[in-house]
């Protein structure tokens, strides 16, 4: 690092800041975690210079046969971690994964049926403005207006009549527990491929925290950096029967040249996920972000569906009367960092929303439980609702903060 320093002090202060900013706050978005340092170290390392087109010991440049005992590593320790056929470790991120995973079961035109994106679907599900929604005819599913739950029945339905080719389960702000047997049973009477985008829970899934949607899925998506605590990143994971198919999609169909250096930081993280100590921080999340939802209900902020199996929860504002743009400043301005996000059936737009995502991965990483997380709702609460606060609600973040571990403090 001293080394940057001198060479280009303006970058190495964009680092420092960076560092600063998520040791000098709470961090609950969903999507985010801090690695570690053994992570960052394989990130930082000279892989990075190295072209690998192509899978070990099938390369189209030379010199590979040291960054391929590194990809062999991480495809083994995923196959191992998830219980999977086969995996490929090489999608540069999740919207990566998924475009080679459509790549690979569609053709431009076919149905698709996957979860709607007002209702906790991801942009790669069929959004107009994303490429899914562009180059297929998609059908989307949602929640029941009453439980807030998915709608297996209407999911049926949907696909008994509009037959798609592949059905999409998985989300990016669902709360529960998704039930990946009914969408197997539900795929094998559509004669459709079943592809489960688990993104967000994959480490809650390593981790034994809750069930894995491996054993019911054809393709399994991924992305390596949120709760699974790994680097930024996608993967890929699928039956011995689709293992061809999906390789030549990632590659040569999308992409080019692998990240090697990130190849073997998903390597470093699929091993650390293997650990028994992973088993319980997976736990940690799911019991934390509980308290969290629990603790915002009690102070009037309702949790979507009524609490979480998972380690995010989705808080309905509209009896506080703060929309989930100005909760979203509201919290920052008092050091609290988590997203605004539209719930099912929201009246208001995606820039506006009536809710807001809280996560609980970074906060568990730095040692907080149940305890810390009922503190943490006050703090929210605090914030969303009197803006006067914001002294008070700052003090008592940086009180948690000095007792539990600033991100990399130990190293
Ligand atoms: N799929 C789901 C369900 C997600 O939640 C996300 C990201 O949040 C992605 C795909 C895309 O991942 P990335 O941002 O790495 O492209």
């Amino acid at each position: 690092f001293s080394l940057l320093q001198r060479q280009d002090p303006e970058i190495a202060q964009v680092l420092l800041d960076e560092l600063d900013r998520v040791r000098g706050g709470l961090q609950l978005i969903a999507s985010e975690n801090f690695t570690s340092p053994a992570v960052l170290a394989a990130l930082g390392s000279t892989l990075t210079n190295k072209y690998a087109e192509g899978y070990p010991g099938r390369r189209y440049y030379g010199g590979c046969e040291v960054v391929d005992r590194a990809e062999r590593l991480a495809i083994e320790r995923a196959r191992t971690l998830f219980g999977a056929e086969h995996a490929n470790v090489q999608p540069h991120s999740g919207a990566t994964a998924n475009l080679a995973a459509y790549a690979a079961l569609l053709q431009p035109g076919d149905t698709m049926l996957a979860m709607a994106l007002p209702h906790g679907g991801h942009l790669t599900h069929g959004s107009k403005v994303n490429f899914s929604g562009r180059w297929f005819d998609v059908v989307s599913y949602g929640v029941r207006r009453d439980t807030e739950l998915i709608d297996y029945d209407e999911v049926r339905a949907l696909a008994l009549r509009h037959q798609p080719k592949l059905i999409v389960c998985g989300a990016t702000a669902y709360p529960r527990l998704i039930d990946y047997g009914a969408f197997r049973g539900i795929a094998d009477e559509a004669g459709a491929w079943l592809l489960a985008d688990v993104a967000h829970p994959i480490g809650l899934m390593a981790g034994g925290a809750i069930p894995s949607a491996v054993p019911y899925a054809d393709v399994v998506t991924f992305t390596t950096h949120k709760a699974l605590r790994g680097p930024r990143g996608g993967a890929i994971l699928c039956t011995a029967e689709l293992a061809r198919k999906i390789d030549r999609a990632v590659f040569p169909f999308i992409q080019g040249g692998p990240l090697m250096h990130v190849v073997a930081a998903k390597a470093v993280a699929f091993a650390e996920a293997a650990r028994p100590e992973f088993a319980g921080y997976t736990r940690r999340i799911v019991a934390n972000a509980q308290a969290l939802a629990d603790a915002l209900a009690v102070e009037g902020m309702r949790a979507v569906s009524g609490g979480t199996d998972t380690h995010l929860a989705l808080i309905d504002l509209r009896d506080v009367g703060v929309s989930g743009a100005e909760a979203e400043r509201r919290c920052a301005a008092a050091g609290i960092t988590l997203n605004r996000n539209v719930i099912p059936y929201d009246p208001e737009p995606a820039a506006v929303t009536s809710g807001i995502r809280v996560g609980t991965p970074c906060v568990t990483t730095q040692g907080m439980g149940p305890q810390e997380l009922k503190e943490v709702g006050t703090l929210v609460t605090l914030a969303v609702r009197d803006p006067g606060s914001v002294a008070e609600v700052r003090e008592r973040v940086s009180a948690l903060l000095a007792i539990h571990r600033p991100y990399l403090s130990e190293y």
